[in-house]
């Protein structure tokens, strides 16, 4: 099928985007993956690789940008690679990100009608997150940098000032680098194992003001660390420092052991009203504006009028049963790492909130276990899944519970999709369906879902 060759040339025009980021586009029914392009592009590019029915160019020349087509504001968005849509005005990011969803719920769900709300986008799509983790490392000069891995590799692209990070972040790395440099202080190599500064890990609560830094090392100790709480603490915010020891010849950023060096170990945030302790350790969502609305729409979609049993499945450290629990009578959590379940209990404590229970395990096992063993009930069951969506046993039980509505908050819409379809072959009809945009410039997007019980008996 395919007649064309290596180096050969080809004219395009890009017309969606694939899930690494590279722009999709069509000669004669046959599809070319080719990077740095943008929906709407016309495109002349030279043939790489080819396969049965699809294949691979490299762009030489955009011979029409496309209307959406705008300058990275980032000026590493290219060898970084953590932006892959920067190149597309947000507009055009919201319409691709929905297109997404519409179109995995029609092709893999099967669904000929999708009862689609507007995507929740931001107002501000930049500057959204509350975390950064950098590493440090030399340059071909000898020069201590700091920046992010560029994708898919391990070398640091000099970046002190994320765009999609706080503003704080830069003067933070600034004040380590000068002490890095006054001190001798080395930064890891992971090719000799040897250096001392790994990752700088910073967190700050957007509602609280509060800035966290937790430097990680390669060693036992920080030489002159009062130094250097002196310098962070003229931050304006300024609320936690410690360092994290990781000895280990390994990817995983942080390791087991935290050292406080000021402040009470934690910084405070809350997302609508409940309140969240965090640690250097503990999970949080990265983009609480967001996480409000994501979460404001799957309680809005829960329909809780105060009496109602909910469970919460792959519930992580309470986020959504939290939000729930202000509602309903009872809430049920399920998650399967402990340590978030821990984090989720100390949440409930803080915030007051007595109709909470946990579980540790997997969703899976646990809500079988517990509907055969103990006939527990549902009102609603809301999930929040990982991308491989739920087990078929979970829905199995689900469908069993027959709860009134089951509210699907999830971080891939073809898995969604997959689930969906399952449960509206057992009696659930989709009532509505919401993308939110966690991620601009970013290719992931989320998606809630809300399928309400059709049928009055259990077949
Ligand atoms: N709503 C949560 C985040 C959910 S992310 C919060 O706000 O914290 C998905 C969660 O599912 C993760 O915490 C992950 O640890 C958990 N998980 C993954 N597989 C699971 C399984 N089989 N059963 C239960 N939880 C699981």
């Amino acid at each position: 099928m395919a007649e064309w060759k290596k180096n050969d040339r080809i004219e395009v025009v890009i017309e969606d985007m694939s899930e690494t980021g590279e722009g999709i586009g069509k000669t004669d029914g046959f599809t070319w993956f080719i990077k740095d392009t943008v929906i709407g592009d016309k495109v002349q590019a030279k043939v790489m690789k080819t396969k049965k029915s699809y294949g691979f160019a490299k762009l030489e020349r955009i011979t029409e940008p496309s209307v959406n087509r705008v300058t990275p504001k980032c000026p590493v968005a290219g060898p970084c690679g953590g932006c892959q849509l920067q190149a597309m005005d947000y507009e055009e990011q919201l319409r691709y990100k929905e297109r997404k969803i519409y179109n995995n719920i029609t092709r893999i769900g099967g669904f000929s009608e999708v009862p689609m709300l507007p995507i929740m986008g931001m107002d501000e799509p930049w500057r959204y997150r509350n975390k950064a983790q950098f590493p440090w490392g030399l340059d071909k000069d000898g020069n201590i940098i700091v920046g992010f891995y560029a994708g898919r590799t391990h070398i640091i692209i000099g970046c002190e000032d994320c765009l999609l990070g706080a503003e704080e972040n830069r003067e933070v790395l600034r004040r380590i680098k000068a002490h890095m440099e006054r001190y001798h202080l080395m930064p890891y190599d992971e090719a000799t194992h040897k250096g001392l500064i790994r990752h700088t890990l910073i967190r700050k609560g957007f509602r609280t003001g509060e800035l966290m830094v937790c430097q990680v090392i390669n060693g036992k100790s920080l030489p002159h660390s009062e130094e250097l709480v002196n310098s962070l603490l003229e931050i304006p915010g300024m609320t936690s420092i410690s360092f994290n020891i990781n000895k280990d010849r390994t990817n995983v950023i942080l390791g087991d052991r935290v050292e406080n060096l000021y402040g009470p170990g934690y910084i405070t945030d809350s997302i609508g009203d409940v309140k969240y302790r965090i640690s250097p350790l503990s999970f949080y969502q990265v983009n609480p504006v967001q996480t409000e609305k994501l979460y404001g729409a799957a309680l809005e979609y829960a329909g809780l009028t105060g009496g109602e049993t909910v469970w919460d499945l792959y519930c992580g450290i309470g986020t959504i049963s939290l939000f729930l629990a202000q509602k309903a009578k009872k809430v049920y959590g399920v998650e399967i790492v402990p340590q978030a379940i821990e984090d989720a209990r100390e949440n409930a404590r803080l915030n007051g909130l007595d109709n909470v229970e946990f579980f540790v395990g997997k969703a899976e096992e646990v809500l079988p276990e517990q509907y055969e063993k103990n006939h527990v009930y549902a009102d609603v069951i809301v999930v929040d899944p990982p991308r491989k969506g739920c087990d078929e046993a979970c829905l199995n039980t689900i469908v069993k519970m027959a709860p009134k509505r089951v509210v699907y908050v999830s971080c891939d819409s073809a898995t969604l999709a997959r689930d969906m379809k399952y449960l509206a072959e057992r009696g659930y009809k989709v009532e509505k369906v919401r993308g939110c945009d966690m991620f601009p410039q970013g290719l992931h997007v989320e998606t809630v879902c809300l399928l309400e019980r059709v049928k009055s008996d259990v077949s």
